[in-house]
Parts: C-alpha cells; structure tokens; sequence
C-alpha cells in the first residue's frame, strides 16, 4: 500500500454548522444544554483534531426529552392528523435533507471518516427511504373480521407512543432515517440518541426539522453515551426502543426495557458470510468478496468478514483477492480517489488491531494489502484459520476477513451457518438451483447473489436471524414493529 492520500488541510470542507458554543439538546422544537452543563467533544479520525462539542444529556435531559415527546403525541397535531398531512410532513423532510444532502454527507465523513462518496451515497439513501415511508400513511389499514349478524369487529392500527430510537456511528444519517420514517408514518414520536462518535448529522438534522411543518417535540434529538441510552431505555414513558449497535448493548437493552415491558427492535451485528461456488463469476464474486468485507472500512453490520471458496477454484478465487484488495486505496475521506478512509476513532483500531494479534495466535496466516499507517488500516485476509477461532466466530468490525474453503452446497450452507448470527450472507453461482437451495438453507435476513449489500429504500425487510437482531425495519413487516393493533368489537 502507498502512503494514504491525503487532502490540503486548507481545501477540507468546514461546514459553518461547526463553528459557535458547544451543540445543544433538541427538546420540544427548542436547544437547550444539559442540566449538568456537561459537553463532550467529537473528533475527526482523519485528522485526529476535535471537531466540536455536543452536550451531554443526563437522565434529567433526558427526562425532558420523553415528556416533549409524550405531549407531542397526545396533543391533537400529530397522530390524529390526517393521514394525508402526516404523508406531506414527512415529504418535507425529504425535500430538506436533499436540499442539504451534500452538508450532511460532509458532516458524516468528518465524523467518522467514511469516504465521501459513501456518506453521499447513504445521505441520498436517506432521501429516498423517507419518502417511501412518505407514501404510508394514507395506506395503513385495519381489517373487517367475519363476525355475527348482530356484531361487527374490525380492527385499527395504531401508533405506540414515544419511540426511543438509538443508533450506531457507522452510518448516522441512514440509521435515524430508517427509525424516523416508520416511527412518524405511523403516527409516534421519537426521542433519538445518536452515537457519541458522530452526532453532528442528527443535530443538523434537527435543525432542519425546525423548517418543516413537523410540530415541536415530536422529534427530540439527545445526545450523549451508554448513560444516556440506558435512561431513554428505562424511562417509564418510552413505549418503544428501536435499536441498533452491537450485540452487547442490545442484551443489555433487552434487559433495561424489559422492566416494563417495552417494544423492542434489534439491529444488531454480523459475521456474515460470502459463498463462492466454482461456476461463479470469479472476477465479480472477487470483487463482491473484498467490497463485502473492505467498503466502508469494514465498519458495517453486514460485512462479509467470512468468506467460503469451493475447493477447486480456492488458488485462482484467492489471486483474484488480493488483486482487488490492492485496489482499494486508503486516504482522506474527501480526496477523490479514496476507497477507504480511516477507521472511526483510535480505540476503535486499537480494537480491530488487536483481532489481528488475535490471529496470528491462533495460528493464521496475514495477508494485507500494504501496512497500516495512522488509522488507516489496508483490507486484510486471514488464512489457515477455523470455526473455532475467534477471529472466525466475532465480529471485528474492520476491513479484514477470513478466507475458507467448502465442498459442496450442504458444506457450505453449514459452515455458513455456523455462528451465533444471521443479518446477511452472499452466494456466488451461475447455477439457478444451487442459488436458491442455498438461499433457502443459510439462515440470514438478507442474502444476496452474485451481489453484495444492495439496500432496498424500504420495500423489502431487513433484520437479523439468531443473534443479529430481533424484528425487522422496511417491508410490510415494519408496520408492526410501530403500531399496536387494536380489535374493535361492536354489538350491533
Ligand atoms: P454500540 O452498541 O456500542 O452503540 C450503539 C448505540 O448504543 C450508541 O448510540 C451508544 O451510545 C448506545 N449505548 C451504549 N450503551 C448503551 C446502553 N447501556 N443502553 C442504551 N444505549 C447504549 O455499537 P457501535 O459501536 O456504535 O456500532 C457498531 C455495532 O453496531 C456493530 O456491532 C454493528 O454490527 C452494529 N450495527 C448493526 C446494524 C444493523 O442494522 N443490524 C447497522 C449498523 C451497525
């Protein structure tokens, strides 16, 4: 690998949304600072330097926040609002984040260092899962039940509540989309804690609600770390945690909101994994592979970090590869030519370094495409390693993957299988049947073939088997992650 590139400090965007005193809390359509007046910063992991800093929300904010909420979801301006009008709020907030898309977009790579073309990419996404769920309102129906002569029950769809909707620093804008799209359709309202690594695209968000006919205190933003999510996911008055981040914190908010036994939707991680039979595409399913597991840093839910090659194609599929992995150049997120930029923070390289010590002791073989250098990390394959490994069995959340091999389809769904996950898995075929019995048999949320992590905007589910997660976002299914069904039973 060269030396990451890198981009004339002079000629780094700075959004204006950086500069002044310390961001605040959104709270009832007003900013306000946390009671405690504490802050903390944020940081660009391209540059190392602070970015801004954003106030910490104590129990008491957050306090504040649900009661905003709650207000705004008894009061007559929301859920009771004509479907019609609750469709064009949402069409609103659309249009203003496309109309600053390209603001946001910045704003995500300066705070986690995804590369530019991809925080654009996820921002335009957003756009575009928003006004799918725009179209909802006016299409969320109850049913009539066959019922008696002298009775008539039928049933309603209605919204929960207030929706406490906590995100990952992976993708900050595509995440609060998804949660705030279905969660206002149906009629909720939403408390959002965004990450503590990058805020600033939700608070910028919030400030571009503010334009739009949304009543206040029908989204409150709240920003802070685990004390923050922990007292949205235990206050009393949220009817709903929408989450997602790791496997860790989701038990533990299973556990938190289980105390009153809260709605809860899981998305949680991956080990996915990448199945490359031998009449494959090997050009393509290589490219797919290392996209898989290097786009994006590796920093995704659904990254392919376990990839499986039939055995007769393993010398030619591995070439391929390394090739492509050599193709992917690390460097600012906003040079142009960057495929990959820095991994999120320093702990978080620290934490995907040490997997690779972790590797070496259980006796795997490394294979990087150059060294890494600040925190930028080139994509990484790991060879001679097994199903017991913990390289094999954990998520590492970072450009690097293990390479194994398979017999036939039956090995390949079991070895595929074989995790404690289930978000995404990839099949690589020209062959009709094989695509499909093995579709059929891994057991994963997602599966692509002869693709990689293509996202619907909202038409088709998404969510984890196993340990991955609980529930679904997008779909049909989505309706009932937000909304209670009520039967209704009259006697005639
Ligand atoms: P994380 O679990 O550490 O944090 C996620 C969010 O939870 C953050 O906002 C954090 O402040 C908050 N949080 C932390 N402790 C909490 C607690 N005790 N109670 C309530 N909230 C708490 O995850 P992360 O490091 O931000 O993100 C990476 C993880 O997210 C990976 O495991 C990745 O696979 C997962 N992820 C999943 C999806 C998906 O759709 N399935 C998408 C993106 C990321």
């Amino acid at each position: 690998m060269s030396t990451p590139l890198t981009v004339d400090p002079a000629a780094r965007p700075a959004p204006a949304f950086l500069t002044g005193p310390a961001k605040k809390l959104l709270i009832d359509g007003a900013w306000t600072s946390a009671r405690s007046g504490e802050t903390f910063e944020t940081f660009d992991p391209a540059t190392g330097k602070a970015l801004t800093s954003v106030a910490s929300a104590g129990a008491e904010d957050v306090d504040r926040a649900v009661a905003a909420a709650r207000r705004a979801f008894e009061a007559p301006s929301w859920a009771a609002i004509t479907p019609y009008r609750r469709s064009r709020v949402l069409l609103q907030i659309a249009d203003v984040l496309e109309a600053h898309a390209e603001e946001l977009a910045v704003l995500d790579s300066l705070d986690m260092g995804g590369p530019l073309w991809m925080t654009r990419w996820l921002v335009d996404h957003s756009v575009e899962v928003l006004r799918h769920y725009a179209g909802w309102p006016t299409k969320i129906y109850g049913q009539t039940a066959p019922s008696d002569p002298s009775a008539f029950h039928y049933t309603l769809r209605q919204p929960l509540g207030v929706v406490g909707a906590i995100t990952a620093w992976n993708g900050p804008v595509l995440q609060l989309a998804w949660k705030l799209g279905p969660a206002l359709a149906t009629g909720n309202t939403v408390v959002a804690k965004p990450a503590e690594w990058s805020p600033l695209s939700a608070l910028r968000i919030g400030e571009l609600l503010l334009e739009t006919d949304l009543p206040h205190g029908v989204v409150n933003i709240v920003t802070g770390g685990a004390t923050t999510g922990e007292a949205l996911t235990g206050h009393r008055e949220v009817d709903k945690i929408s989450f997602t981040g790791s496997l860790a914190v989701g038990k533990r908010i299973l556990e938190v909101s289980s105390k009153d036994l809260k709605r809860v939707t899981l998305e949680l991680g991956g080990k996915s994994p990448t199945i490359v039979f031998d009449d494959a595409d090997l050009e393509a399913a290589a490219k797919g592979a290392v996209a898989g597991f290097a786009q994006g840093s590796g920093e995704g839910c659904v990254a392919g970090s376990r990839i499986f090659v039939q055995e007769s194609v393993r010398e030619r599929f591995r070439e391929l590869l390394l090739r492509e992995m050599k193709a992917y150049t690390l460097g600012d997120p906003f040079h142009p030519e960057t495929r990959m930029g820095p991994l999120a923070s320093p702990q978080h390289f620290q934490r995907v370094s040490s997997y690779l010590d972790i590797a070496r002791e259980e006796g795997g073989t490394l294979e990087t495409a150059g060294g890494s250098e600040g925190l930028y990390m080139p994509p990484t394959l790991i060879e001679n390693v097994g199903a017991d490994a913990r390289v094999v069995g954990e998520e590492i959340f970072g450009p690097v993957a293990a390479l194994m091999t398979f017999t036939d389809a039956d090995d390949a769904i079991a070895q595929g299988n074989d995790t404690i996950y289930g978000l995404s898995a990839s099949v690589w075929t020209t062959n009709l049947e094989r695509a499909h019995r093995t579709a059929s048999g891994l057991r994963a949320g997602t599966v692509w073939i002869n693709a990689y992590a293509d996202m619907s905007a909202g038409t088709v589910p998404f969510g984890g088997f196993k340990q991955s997660g609980i529930g679904r976002e997008h779909g049909i299914e989505v309706l009932d992650a937000y909304t209670e069904t009520k039967t209704v039973m009259v006697h005639l």
